[in-house]
């Protein structure tokens, strides 16, 4: 039995990380956020500097509606 190759087909299937940088809507700073998508078209996304949720709507921030 041989699992040679599993290592190097997981590492060929890791998509590429696109950092996008969005100023968040709550404390006006700016937060990175990762995505293996280069457009963000709907995700909910935690801010770096307040910790809080806020969505980010065809790769633009907005205030997370409760
Ligand atoms: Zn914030």
């Amino acid at each position: 039995m041989s699992e040679v190759g599993e290592h190097e087909a997981f590492h060929t299937v890791v998509p590429p990380f696109n950092a996008h940088v969005f100023r968040c809507p709550l404390c006006r700073d700016y937060t990175t956020v990762l995505s293996p998508l280069s457009f963000i078209s709907l995700e909910v996304a935690v801010c770096e500097n307040c910790g809080r949720e806020f969505l980010i709507e065809n790769d633009a921030a907005h205030v997370l509606a409760h």
